[in-house]
């Protein structure tokens, strides 16, 4: 039996969004979609329904009116195998022009397609054990978590089996396919901080304790983070967690946003305004009414951030295997590089293909005796293990190619502005560059070392694309969000601006002063 939406007893209380989900929940245009509007065509689609479209990963792509799409495929803890990755391969191939994304939350979208062929590409997903449903929407989304999970040296607990039953509970489940919005876990137990827990409704970060006399490998527990125009870090709730009851956990934390978060504004709806106004303290205890009692905090075990960048040939906890890390520019590939990703993972290493929040890939499994070999495969060119330093930690979201709430162009923009600060500016560190087209920050420009986000400015000529300024953004401990220079720069001078920014850095550093 479903269970009682008991925050629609006022509907006044409640934004437009939330009466369109009490008519119809958004899962079911999946159905709508299958029986009806792939047969009958885009004109057939009511607007309630388009917004809809979103639970079933599907979002209208801009310019709006011409019916072509974008697609977000879920990938938890961002790990797939060869055979998943070419049948991605060839739904890009087939229906989206051959092109292939990967996000910052580890799962890839496709563009260009078409109402007609989304049950085609729903049954190819399906038949790999792929899904796009609820990988948009007020739901639970794609589960981000280590994507080193099962090979990591730096790993408490494999999460691999946590991730997928947390996934198989929550997907397509009804009692919570309405959240009040978005909603964004990350498990992992990688001491690197690898699936940027801070910035996560719900995160699960290593840790120990000691119970009954013996070392317990468990986890802590983050809640309320998020980007978007009024960014929060998460907070930490005093309690621990065995792997065993990181389900249960994440059902509880799940329960208190369906039914406690803030239905009336949509800008105002996160997790993280209901733990912001309730406090750690009245929250845990709202989850310990619903899940029993937990022992306290033991001891972290996060060591530090890495931010989730695996460049080059690593040493996995099996003796005599690697895993490679190799950048995707900008994470943008296309339908033949993948399909060649694919044959890699097969033919060097353990048929494994890993995405990571950093927008970049990695192979696994690879024998200490076949690592030279990879190494000089022609698609290592392009996917360098050696990347060029700012191409290496560039990264952005979809912008105005497709967006439809973007305000600027950012994909390419950025690709050109890497490759200008490689040609430019010798530096003995790398610095994290991330660019968002609008405040909703998918591009996560608040932990970038410098984030830019995009605006207009007016000029003589007219309105132009430029950028927000912000530095020394961190997560892990001592983490904060960058902070906002003073005045706004114009799109194509972004990569002079920021040459003279980092080389006045590099002239007037102390001693052992890192950019960040
Ligand atoms: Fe679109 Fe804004 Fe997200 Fe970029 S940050 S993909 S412009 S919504």
């Amino acid at each position: 039996m479903a269970y009682e939406p008991i925050w629609a007893a006022d509907p006044s209380k409640l934004n437009k969004v939330e009466l369109q989900k009490l008519e119809k929940d958004g899962l079911d245009v999946i159905r709508t979609i299958i029986e009806e509007y792939s047969v009958k065509g885009y004109e057939a689609i009511t607007e309630d329904d388009l917004n809809r479209f979103k639970w079933a990963g599907v979002y209208e792509q801009k310019p709006k009116g011409e019916g072509n799409f974008m697609m977000r495929v879920r990938i938890p803890s961002g790990i797939l195998n060869s055979d998943q990755a070419r049948a991605l391969a060839e739904i890009a191939r087939l229906y989206g022009r051959g092109l292939v994304d990967v996000t910052t939350r580890q799962a890839v979208q496709f563009h260009w397609l078409r109402v007609e062929q989304l049950p085609d590409i729903f049954k190819r997903l399906e038949a790999v054990g792929l899904y796009s449903y609820e990988a948009c929407g007020d739901c639970p989304r794609t589960i981000v978590g280590n994507p080193l999970a099962g090979i990591d040296p730096d790993e408490l607990i494999d999460t691999t089996p946590i991730v997928e039953e947390v996934n198989r509970f929550f997907l397509l489940n009804r009692d919570f396919s309405n959240l009040p919005r978005k909603y964004k876990m990350s498990i992992s137990a990688n001491i690197y901080n690898n699936a940027h827990a801070e910035i996560q409704d719900l995160a699960f970060t290593p840790a120990t304790k000691v119970i009954d006399g013996q070392e317990v490998a468990g986890f802590h527990v983050w809640v309320g983070g998020g980007l978007s125009a009024k960014p929060h870090l998460a907070k930490q709730l005093d309690i621990f967690v065995r792997p065993e009851e990181v389900l249960k956990v994440a059902i509880g934390v799940t329960t208190i946003f369906r039914d406690y978060g803030y239905r009336e504004k949509r800008h105002h709806a996160r997790l993280k305004f209901l733990v912001a106004d309730w406090g750690p303290e009245k929250f845990l205890n709202k989850l310990l009414e619903l899940i029993g009692d937990m022992p306290k905090r033991g001891e972290d075990k996060i060591a530090g951030w890495q931010a989730a960048y695996f460049d080059g040939v690593h040493p996995q906890k099996q003796p005599g295997l690697n895993y490679v890390g190799l950048n995707v520019p900008v994470g943008r590939m296309n339908a033949d590089e993948l399909t060649e990703l694919a044959r890699l993972a097969d033919e060097y290493g353990d048929g494994s293909i890993r995405t990571t929040v950093s927008q970049n890939v990695l192979l696994t499994g690879v024998p200490d005796a076949k690592v030279d070999a990879l190494l000089r495969e022609k698609l290592l060119e392009r996917f360098s293990p050696n990347p060029k330093r700012f191409m290496s930690r560039t990264v952005s979201c979809t912008g105005n190619e497709f967006c439809n709430l973007a305000i600027v162009e950012t994909k390419e923009r950025a690709r050109r502005v890497a490759e200008y600060l490689d040609s430019k500016v010798d530096l003995d560190e790398e610095v994290r560059i991330h660019f968002i087209g609008c405040p909703n920050a998918c591009g996560q420009k608040h932990i970038a070392d410098i984030g830019l986000q995009g605006a207009l400015v007016k000029t003589p000529e007219g309105m132009v694309d430029a950028f927000d300024i912000a530095v020394g953004g961190i997560l892990g401990p001592g983490a904060k969000f960058n902070t906002v220079l003073k005045g706004r720069v114009k799109g194509d001078d972004v990569g002079e601006v920021l040459e003279q920014l980092i080389l006045f850095f590099k002239e007037n550093r102390s001693p052992e002063e890192t950019f960040h």
